[in-house]
């Protein structure tokens, strides 16, 4: 059986989509490369004296759109080939949704949990002034990732504005409220999630109320997404994050995980459900699986072992394509990541918009405009699938593809 790296999974996504819609050759190709990608080395003075080589990257995959978008992420595991992907998938989730923006990812290679606060400081500082010629506000603009906050969306404004001579609010997204970021945008992510898979049972005609959900990754996403669907009337019978998983098929109190984790920075302390081992959470009885952590979670050596009916991807490529194809031929319902998690860069987007204009809005604006692009973003996805008769992966790719299709229609090739 093939073996994926990430971003030749993101190129045969794409390619699939691409033969569903008989897409020109010559701009499959245009598709399948990313426009420009930063590798970057710095040495950071540690705590202890010592010195440390750090290595970050930053991917532009496609501006065709408009300036790029894609958050930042700091882990050990990130790699060259994950950051392409990761800014290939924001290309599409850009389109797909409709937003003015080309795709970009970056990342760092650290163990956050392991670094101490001045030392996080200093290399967000650092990277950011590495990759300072590819960034602002009307070129590449960065948002929170995985092991990522405000607080570092606040680090790295400050840094780009240090270094510009003047205040550029607009240059990140989901910075905290009083540097200029939008009310709503930490629920945003989670709060998406929710509403698109409340609109996913409603075309399939599947109750969400008492609906039995598995949620792997308990961080912002998950806990969020966690905390709406409940909201709804579902329970969470099942949560997990990097350290262990709980298990509790009378539904957690989502407010009470929450705390623990903000006090904590883990479940690990958690004293309530029964603790199994962090991935069998993925294998429980249950009606819904909402992946919140990271890649390659679901593929061919244990989608087979998945229960649920339906799958919503919280997190960036959690799917591998042998396992798509594997739960698709059981009938099981993934609803894409590219659709599920946009929530957070929609409002993103409405961030940018508010810096730019110097005008801030109420929170109230801000769910009401993710709620209206979200329900007509699924209708759109759904009513595609059924047309094509494809799944609704490959259907949110041909929207996303045809419209980037479309302005290079108008664009042409330079030169
Ligand atoms: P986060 O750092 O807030 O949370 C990540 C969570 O995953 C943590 O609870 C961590 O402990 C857990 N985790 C890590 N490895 C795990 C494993 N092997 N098994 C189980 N849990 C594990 O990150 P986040 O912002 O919530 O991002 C989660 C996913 O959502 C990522 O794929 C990210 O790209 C995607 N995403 C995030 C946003 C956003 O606005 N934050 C937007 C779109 C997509």
């Amino acid at each position: 059986m093939k073996k994926f790296s990430v971003a030749e999974m993101a190129r045969a996504q794409v390619e699939k989509a691409g033969r569903a819609m008989n897409l020109s050759q010559a701009f499959r190709q245009i598709m399948m490369c990313p426009k420009r990608v930063l590798r970057v080395i710095f040495p950071i003075k540690m705590d202890d004296g010592g010195v440390q080589c750090f290595t970050g990257f930053r991917c532009q995959y496609n501006d065709a759109r408009g300036p790029t978008k894609g958050g930042v992420r700091y882990h050990p595991g990130v790699t060259e080939d994950e950051v392409i992907a990761l800014a290939c998938w924001m290309t599409w989730k850009c389109a797909l949704v409709d937003l003015p923006y080309g795709g970009a990812k970056g990342g760092v290679i650290c163990d956050p949990l392991k670094l101490s606060e001045r030392e996080l400081e200093k290399i967000t500082r650092r990277y950011t002034t590495e990759i300072m010629p590819l960034l602002g506000p009307n070129k590449d603009i960065p948002a929170p990732d995985v092991f990522t906050t405000s607080k570092t969306m606040a680090w790295m404004m400050d840094t780009f504005s240090m270094l510009s001579g003047y205040t550029e609010p607009a240059v990140v997204t989901g910075k905290p409220e009083v540097l200029g970021g939008s009310k709503g945008r930490k629920e945003a992510t989670g709060r998406g999630v929710a509403i698109v898979t409340r609109e996913l049972f409603k075309v399939l005609k599947k109750p969400l109320k008492d609906c039995r959900i598995i949620i792997q990754g308990f961080g912002n996403v998950g806990s969020y997404a966690g905390l709406f669907l409940t909201q709804m009337g579902a329970k969470v019978v099942a949560v997990s994050d990097a350290s262990i998983g709980l298990v509790e098929p009378k539904g957690f109190d989502i407010p009470e995980l929450m705390a623990i984790v903000e006090k904590h920075k883990s479940l690990e302390p958690a004293t309530i459900g029964k603790r199994v081992e962090r991935d069998e959470i993925l294998y429980q009885d249950a009606d819904l699986l909402i992946p919140a952590a990271l890649e390659n979670q679901i593929r061919a050596d244990n989608a087979n072992r998945i229960k649920v009916a339906m799958i919503s991807e919280g997190a960036n490529g959690p799917t591998t394509p042998e396992a798509d194809e594997i739960l698709e031929a059981r009938g099981v319902h993934v609803v894409p990541d590219i659709l599920v998690n946009s929530g957070g860069v929609i409002v993103s987007h409405f961030e940018w918009v508010q810096a730019l204009s110097g005008m801030y809005w109420e929170e109230s604006e801000v769910n009401e405009r993710l709620e209206k692009k979200l329900v007509r973003t699924c209708a759109e996805v759904w009513k595609r699938s059924q047309e094509m008769k494809i799944s609704l992966r490959t259907a949110a790719y041909v929207v996303a593809l045809e419209r980037v299709n479309e302005v290079y229609k108008y664009r042409g090739i330079f030169p």
